[in-house]
């Protein structure tokens, strides 16, 4: 098993067990190479976007792949306190919640893969040659894929099902009260609910759309800076690859 460094201050026995958990479903092929895992409360390198909310980001910091270097070997750091943004405190210990962990931590993996094989799938994979601070669309919709498959795989027992059902679940509800926010006129909360809705549940683009929405209201006659270039809200992995 890979060994886990914990550094979080919450939730830090929590987390490992769901990193334990997601564990279980990568293969261990595809694990080698992999010195450990880090978990860490928050993204070390960009102090400024945790200042403001991860709804006036736009997007989460859930993971990053770090390649070898000369002082450590390749291994994969994950942000808890974006991995559980949005999700109740009651419902931490939930398959919802290990889903997560393991999607973020598979798509690290997939980085891993093309790092060190060159591929995640086939030989003849092609990607743009890594070089520090660069972002490759395509590597990134790759190791997606990637992640996608193990949660499909970990979705066929009944176990990780009810986790996504409850995903839905929970989602609709959060989505539910932005909207009721949206009609009270409370557009910053309405963008908060619908923002951490979406997070929960990719799928619910009902509530991705009303967070740009209400973003779009929110940000009218304020200061639009803060809200960069109107994007789509982003699941996941600002994983920068830098190091
Ligand atoms: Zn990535």
């Amino acid at each position: 098993m890979v060994p886990i460094d914990i550094t979080t201050t919450s939730d830090s026995r929590l987390s490992a067990w769901h990193v334990r958990r997601a564990l279980r479903w990568l293969s261990p092929n595809d694990l080698a190479g992999l010195g450990f895992i880090r978990l860490m409360d928050e993204e070390p390198d960009d102090p400024e976007a945790q200042k403001e909310p991860a709804y006036l980001r736009g997007f989460l910091y859930n993971g990053r792949y770090l390649r070898k270097g000369k002082d450590h070997p390749a291994h994969i750091a994950l942000y808890t306190s974006d991995l559980y943004l949005g999700m109740p405190r009651f419902l931490k210990l939930t398959p919802t919640q290990t889903l997560r962990f393991a999607f973020t931590l598979a798509h690290e993996l997939g980085h891993h893969l093309i790092a060190t094989r060159g591929y995640i799938y086939k030989p003849n994979e092609k990607y743009k040659p890594w070089r520090s601070g660069t972002f490759d669309p395509h590597e990134e919709k790759m190791a997606d894929t990637y992640a996608e498959d193990v949660v499909k795989k970990m979705c066929k027992s009944w176990y990780y099902k009810s986790g996504k059902l409850l995903a839905r679940i929970i989602s609709r509800i959060l989505f539910e009260v932005g909207v009721g926010e949206h009609w009270n006129g409370n557009y910053e909360s309405a963008a908060r609910w619908n923002f951490n809705a979406f997070m929960i549940n990719p799928e619910n683009l009902d509530a991705g759309q009303s967070y740009r929405h209400d973003m779009e209201k929110f940000l009218d006659g304020q200061q639009p800076a803060t809200f960069l270039n109107q994007r789509q809200p982003e699941q996941s992995h600002h994983c920068g690859h830098t190091h």
